[in-house]
């Protein structure tokens, strides 16, 4: 059984993978991120609660992002194992689900990191544009779509994040160090935590993951 945090700073390239694993291992892709996109823009009551506070590139309180993946994990598509992408995000947050895995017999059993230098994040960032139908990621200068602004996936248009902007960009990437890169510690005491290059060549790091993947599953 997988059930995989995918951890790693703005830009790694969490998206871009997750995407793949999700549809070759067979297991939902949870992205707290998205999750949070989505009621933005259905302009729903959490949706609006929240908007600022993602825009500025801050945190989503705990209570609430808690509380959102716990019903999430609760569904039955997360029996076979889940791809958590963006969460835990805070020491608070990994605490929580510990216990919310221990309570619904869903405990994580494999991290991913995807660690990557700030200043390839930081272009990668600016280039970055996402699909906002299927979540898909490409990059206009070094991952381009096959027709420009336009998602090959689902022939969606493309958009640039709100928050991928260099103001946002540094507030999350400061948010990372202070409150996410330690949980790094945390997985790796409990034996959990698996180490890639997120600066190798997308089709490289694909192949170590897939590796350890079908060895764990
Ligand atoms: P992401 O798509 O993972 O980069 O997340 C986009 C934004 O959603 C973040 O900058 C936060 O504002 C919010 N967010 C996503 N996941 C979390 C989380 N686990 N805890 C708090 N805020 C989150």
């Amino acid at each position: 059984m997988l059930n995989i945090i995918l951890m790693g700073p703005p830009g790694a390239g969490k998206g871009t993978h997750a995407v793949w694993i999700a549809k070759d291992f067979n297991i939902p892709h949870i992205s707290t991120g998205d999750m949070f996109r989505e009621a933005m823009a259905s302009g729903s009551e959490l949706g609006n609660k929240i908007k600022e506070v993602v825009n500025s590139g801050n945190l989503v309180s705990d209570e609430l992002t808690c509380a959102l993946v716990k019903d999430r994990l609760s569904q039955p598509d997360c029996a076979n194992g889940y791809l958590l992408d963006g969460f835990p995000r805070t020491i608070p947050q990994a605490e929580a689900f510990k216990k919310m895995g221990e309570e619904i017999g869903r405990g994580v059993n494999l991290v991913l990191n995807i660690g990557c230098p700030d200043e390839i994040l930081i272009q990668r960032i600016a280039g970055r544009r996402v699909c906002p139908q299927c979540g898909a990621s490409f990059n206009v200068n070094t991952m381009k779509p096959k027709v420009e602004g336009i998602c090959d996936e689902c022939g969606h248009e493309l958009i640039q994040r709100k928050d991928d902007n260099a103001e946002s960009f540094k507030v999350r990437l400061a948010n990372y160090y202070k409150s996410t890169a330690p949980l790094l510690d945390f997985y790796k005491e409990q034996g959990l935590l698996a180490d890639f290059d997120g600066n190798s060549e997308a089709a490289t790091l694909k192949a170590e993951l897939t590796a350890l993947l079908e060895a764990k599953k």
